[in-house]
């Protein structure tokens, strides 16, 4: 397939923001690209392979600038000046491309193929000389692009093509192009227990949808994790589950997801980034305790005191996570222990559709709990006056609240999935509207007086599963500390957008847009109807959507969820009518 096919489709890609025209672009697209659907997919997400291949491309604008000033025979300041004011590397490359004199222009054309395989050679290159290759390999690209070529090209090298197009959109894509509709929610399972969508588009452009359906977990690949519902009272809790559930401790930590393969470790977080080498201890831990050949643990990692049983604060392990260095030494100093809850792989067996009883059993047969591991606190009752207690024990003991888990035989482990099958109840919702809700941050005002230099406020966002968009539900200015807060800047460099970004809906206009990227945890006094927030817009009321008043920061960056794993505006809308019902904010 030509690249300029591509490049065409990209070009109206970013001229629509609705999810249908979107997939409708990707569904032609997919039905001409015959053998070179796998890479072309991979390109739509501006990637090579996988996550957790680790297959990194993100040349330093440093780098690029250097190539573009060697192609165009203009001193590299001009760049970087062309660049200050555009903002935008792939825009530098567009009027670099369109600007090349006709000697220069070599009249190979660039394919789907060639230029995924240069992208990996690029990625690929490493040691001695690796950035003067690097370079060279850019501008042997840019020199046979035509300007929009050279743009893309410019963005995905970069890692920075921000289509707008979810990973969800490119599956319905998929399915549309080669599958039943009613195949959908299988394979999207089937995605969730293997996210390499380079594969599973294979596969379905071979005919294999029956395969594709029986993707189960594998040892190694990061299954997305299952996720819980929430309720508020134990009385709408033991109805759902059909009047006795499985009660465990909702632990605060981090969600770490164990994979074991012939001696090998691999620990990945709740949203399937690789974390091993921030935890050597549990690697070591997990090696000596665990003597099966291969499995995958689902629990949480806790920082804990051995000597007197207590559970420390999920900061302290959070740090954890992005330290590079002196991990050892981190580790004497916060001991972890992991709460095993399940178990979804073990010795070639795939067990995710076991019940959860069979598949806790088959946890607790693997292991005797110590220091490092032990099994997650339950109850299995119907008592209403019982539960209670317990979940009063879980938060004395420093856990958040509970997790009830259904105990019935088709109680199976759904990956990626926020279900009824668990269901969470934390304290806060139990008292008033303190609820936390995950936003997403899409914009920034310009800070004034004292909080000059910096934001006087972010623009947050809720996340609309159904339409794949980010919708505004409240400016946040308080909460942060002047560290944090003079900090956001540089945190936020890099992914300022010059126009609104291709899935964000808001009619409020902030001084600067972002992509939606970061994702931060916070609590309001209560939702309430709102004429200038895109959140449920017309949903509750005509003409008004619902917003968040007086929403603080807690302190927490949840950087370990991706902007679709933020508060959805249905679960929004959720809380918005249990409030009015005086359940919450009473
Ligand atoms: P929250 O923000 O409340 O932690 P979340 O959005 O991260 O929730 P939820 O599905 O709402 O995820 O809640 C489940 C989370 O609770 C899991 O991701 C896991 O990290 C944590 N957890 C702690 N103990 C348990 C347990 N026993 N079973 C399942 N999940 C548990």
């Amino acid at each position: 397939m030509d690249f300029i096919r591509v490049v065409d489709s990209f070009t109206e890609m970013s001229n629509t923001r609705r999810r249908l025209e979107l997939t409708e672009i990707l569904v032609s697209l997919f039905g001409e690209a015959g053998a070179d659907l796998k890479k072309l997919v991979y390109l739509i997400q501006g990637k090579l392979a996988p996550d957790y291949e680790g297959i990194e491309l993100g040349m330093a604008d440093k780098l690029l600038i250097k190539g573009l000033s060697l192609i165009s025979g203009r001193p590299e300041k001009d760049v970087e000046e062309l660049f200050i004011r555009e903002g935008d590397l792939g825009l530098v490359a567009l009027q670099i491309a369109g600007g090349k004199s006709q000697n220069t222009l070599i009249s190979q054309k660039l394919t789907v193929q060639y230029v995924y395989d240069s992208l990996i050679r690029l990625a690929k290159t490493k040691g001695e000389g690796s950035i003067r290759n690097k370079i060279g390999l850019f501008q042997d690209l840019v020199i046979n692009s035509s300007p929009g070529e050279a743009m893309y090209i410019t963005r995905i090298v970069s890692g920075k093509l921000r289509l707008g197009v979810s990973d969800a959109t490119i599956l319905d894509a998929l399915v549309k192009a080669f599958a039943d509709k009613d195949q959908a929610a299988g394979i999207e399972e089937a995605y969730n227990f293997h996210p390499d969508i380079g594969l599973i588009a294979e596969m379905l452009r071979n005919g294999e949808v029956s395969r594709v359906l029986e993707i189960g977990p594998a040892p190694m690949i990061p299954a997305k994790v299952m996720l819980a519902e929430r309720l508020h009272e134990v009385r709408q809790i033991l109805e759902k589950m059909g009047g006795t559930a499985s009660f465990e401790y909702k632990y605060d930590g981090l969600r770490t997801q164990i994979h074991v393969k012939d001696g090998e470790v691999r620990i990945f977080s709740r949203g399937s980034e690789e974390t091993t080498r921030n935890f050597p201890d549990i690697v070591k831990h997990t090696v000596e305790t665990f003597s099966c050949t291969s499995c995958i643990l689902d629990g949480e990692a806790v920082p804990y005191d051995s000597e007197t049983g207590e559970l420390y604060p999920f900061q302290t392990v959070s740090r954890r996570r992005g330290r590079k260095y002196d991990l050892d030494a981190k580790s004497k100093e916060i001991p972890i222990v992991v709460f095993l809850f399940d178990i979804i792989y073990l010795d070639g067996k795939e067990l995710h559709r076991e019940p959860y009883e069979a598949r806790r059993k088959i946890l607790e047969s693997l292991f005797v709990p110590d220091d490092h591991f032990k099994l997650a606190s339950r109850l299995v009752s119907s008592d209403e006056d019982d539960i209670e207690k317990f979940f009063e024990q879980s938060i004395s003991s420093g856990c958040e609240g509970i997790v009830a888990k259904n105990v019935s035989a088709d109680s199976v482990y759904r990956a990626g999935a926020r279900g009824w099958l668990w269901i969470k109840l934390k304290r806060d919702y139990q008292s008033k509207f303190e609820d936390s809700l995950d936003l997403v941050v899409i914009g920034s005002f310009g800070g004034h007086g004292r909080r000059k230099g910096t934001y006087g406020a972010l623009l947050m966002a809720s996340y609309n599963k159904e339409s794949d968009t980010f919708e505004s539900i409240c400016k946040l200015g308080t909460g942060f500390t002047d560290e944090v807060l003079f900090n956001l800047p540089r945190k936020f460099e890099g992914i300022t957008s010059k126009d609104k970004p291709a899935r964000v809906e808001s009619t409020m206009i902030p001084d600067t847009w972002f992509e939606p990227v970061h994702v931060l945890e916070i609590i309001g006094a209560e939702i309430t109807i709102s004429p200038v927030h895109s959140c449920a817009y017309g949903i509750i009321e005509e003409g008004a959507g619902l917003a968040i008043r007086f929403p603080r920061f807690t302190g927490k960056w949840r950087e370990d969820k991706t902007p679709e794993d933020a508060t959805t505006t249905s679960e929004i809308i959720q809380m918005y009518k249990l409030q009015k019902k005086g359940n919450v904010g009473s």
